[in-house]
């Protein structure tokens, strides 16, 4: 058997992991520049649910460093094991009973969307003695099976969040509604990024440097470059169907 097991979509043969990624930098790249933007404001999170270990080795061995989990304990497993030297972002919904766990073991929430998660994870991290940082959850497209707070409540958790010492806020993250063409997404990640300028320009964001933007995902990340992305979520297009 060899080790590089090649990564499949809809039946067909993708190249393997290293391959993929190497044309996802590509992609990320000319994208970039197609904005006019510097690429290395761009940073891939390899969304790594649901795939194995040696799936992620294969993606460490080529310099990948952010990796995005959505379920806590998978996470926590993955992590006990492949550990230090890269980065860890929580992507998926995370309840606030879990919070304890996810302040111990992430580098990044990318998915806060209350104040009480907020408190739940202070007052961890106050235990642990460790800064974590944090992005708001934007339901952009207002669907009511997506979590995230809507566009009128950011500002005030933005500003809630502001008597948390541990959490450092540093941008927003948003899941738009799922569409077959990615042009489709577009107005979602304008919506997101002029959000982002405005709760700048009051003052809860950005006072510890850029915005950060997570946007886009296998589908439409090139979209989201376009409209102003800085971490761009990618799991299928990187390791194969799930
Ligand atoms: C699974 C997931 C992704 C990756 O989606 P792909 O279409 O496989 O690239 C990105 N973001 C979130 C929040 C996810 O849950």
């Amino acid at each position: 058997m060899p080790c590089s097991f090649s990564a499949l979509k809809n039946g067909k043969m993708m190249g393997t992991i290293a391959e993929n990624i190497d044309s996802i930098r590509h992609r990320i790249r000319i994208a970039a520049e197609r904005a006019g933007r510097d690429p290395r404001s761009v940073r891939l999170v390899a969304v790594s649910k649901h795939q194995p270990l040696e799936a992620i080795r294969q993606a460490m061995a080529v310099g990948q460093v952010v990796f995005g989990e959505n379920y806590l304990q998978e996470a926590s497993d993955k992590i006990a094991v492949l550990g230090q030297g890269v980065v860890w972002h929580c992507i998926g919904h995370l309840q606030s009973n879990k919070a304890r766990l996810a302040a111990e073991i992430f580098d990044c929430i990318e998915t806060l969307d209350r104040l009480k998660l907020a408190k739940a994870l202070e007052s961890r991290l106050v235990e642990l003695g460790k800064i974590m940082p944090v992005l708001v959850q934007v339901n952009v497209g207002g669907e009511a099976q997506k979590a995230g707070v809507s566009p009128k409540e950011a500002g005030q958790l933005c500003h809630e969040l502001q008597q948390f010492p541990h959490l450092i806020l540093q941008g927003l993250m948003t899941m738009p509604p799922f569409v077959e063409n990615p042009e489709e997404s577009r107005g979602c990640f304008r919506q997101l990024r002029l959000l982002g300028e405005d709760l700048a320009a009051q003052g809860f964001l950005g006072q510890r440097g850029s915005v950060e933007l997570s946007m886009g995902m296998s589908g439409d990340f090139e979209v989201a470059i376009e409209e102003g992305a800085t971490l761009v979520r990618v799991g299928t297009a990187l390791f194969g169907e799930r």
